[in-house]
């Protein structure tokens, strides 16, 4: 029986599915869960009656609608996008990126991303067959290598690119002129993934008009609506018909469209809460940068990257002291002893202050 499924494994299973490594997310049970980039903070309780008052009228014996089409009003208002440019909807950014490497990847497809970057990229560009490279960023800083990228662009001939903006795990913004010159010299489509805008305020939404070749891609995750799974995909329309064919036709559930339409009826809230992430960034920040021997990097994103002396080790002592953060050793070369946390709420921060501060005086 046990042979027969290593058997099955070996003989069917497509061997660059085999070889990818799995997406792990870690259990945080019982732990500040400050990992994951999420939004700290629930909705009043009086929003949340009206939201469940909202939810009684919904029909589950009925498919969603396939476009979403009102969702897609609201978000269409929310990015401030211009009639010329169409959007798609993802079941989280996630999905987009699978479709993105779908239709424009595959074999004989080069995809390129900066990295340190999201692990995303080149899972799914692997596992739809694309040759995936990986372009260091400046080890200092993080900054686009524009040299060696512009470089890259004309040697691979890349059929897409990704771009964080910020960038997920360093939390910088790479340089506007910069990227402006990627978009303009890229052969192929170049995505933008302003997954973090929410802590960044700025975007290239204004850049969609000039730029055929360019996709901005958001989220509602890291505003605080993680559990929903919506994700964001503006652009050119001919395109993205396209990429909307091989969209599965209800891939936005019932309970996601309503509850997202709703939260952004009421987005005073979500963005009051990414106001005081930003605050709790700069606190957390300053108080990082305090402690001797750590190094922390700006960050335009609601998370910090660090570098301690031994960052395994860090790791495990605050899993100890009951705080949950990611551990980036081994991730990728420049990001040797780092750690990423999440900004939290005050008492969040304060309590991973304190566990961090014991456990770096304890050596
Ligand atoms: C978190 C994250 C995403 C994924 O967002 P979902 O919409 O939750 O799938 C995409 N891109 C980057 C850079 C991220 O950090």
């Amino acid at each position: 029986m046990s042979t027969r499924r290593e058997n099955l494994v070996e003989k069917w299973v497509r061997p660059e599915v085999r070889a990818l490594g799995a997406y792990r997310v870690a259990d945080a049970r019982g732990l500040v869960k400050l990992d994951a980039m999420e939004n700290p903070y629930g909705w009043p309780e009086a929003l949340r009656e009206r939201w469940l008052e909202r939810l009684r009228s919904l029909s589950l014996n009925r498919y969603p609608d396939p476009r979403a089409q009102r969702l897609a009003g609201r978000l269409r208002e929310h990015m401030g996008l211009s009639e010329d440019s169409a959007l798609v909807l993802g079941n989280g950014s996630d999905e987009l990126i699978l479709l993105l490497c779908m239709a424009i990847g595959g074999p004989g497809r080069t995809v390129l991303a900066p990295e340190p970057g999201f692990a995303m990229y080149r899972l799914l560009a692997q596992a739809t067959g694309s040759r995936y490279l990986g372009l260091p960023l400046r080890a200092e800083d993080f900054a686009l290598d524009l040299p060696a990228l512009l470089e890259a662009l004309e040697r691979e001939q890349p059929a897409l690119v990704f771009l964080a903006w910020p960038n997920n795990p360093t939390g910088n913004l790479f340089d506007r002129e910069a990227v402006l010159e990627v978009l303009a010299r890229a052969p192929g489509l170049v995505v933008l993934d302003e997954a973090y805008q929410p802590f960044a305020c700025d975007s290239f939404v204004d850049q969609l008009p000039g730029h055929p070749g360019l996709l901005v891609m958001r989220t509602l995750s890291k505003l605080g609506l993680a559990g929903l799974r919506i994700g964001m995909l503006a652009g050119e329309p001919g395109l993205l018909a396209e990429l909307d064919k091989l969209r599965l036709p209800y891939n936005l559930n019932v309970l996601s469209q309503e509850t997202a339409t709703f939260a952004l009826e009421h987005m005073s809230v979500l963005d009051e809460q990414a106001a005081s992430i930003r605050r709790e960034r700069a606190r957390l920040g300053d108080a990082l940068a305090a402690q001797p021997g750590l190094r922390v990097w700006p960050s335009q994103a609601n998370f910090l990257l660090f570098r301690v002396q031994d960052a395994p080790a860090v790791f495990e002592g605050l899993v100890a002291e009951g705080v949950l953060v990611k551990c980036l050793h081994g991730a990728h070369p420049l990001l040797h002893d780092c750690l990423r946390v999440t900004v939290g709420t005050p008492a969040e921060n304060a309590r991973f202050l304190e566990a961090l501060g014991s456990v770096l005086s304890r050596g």
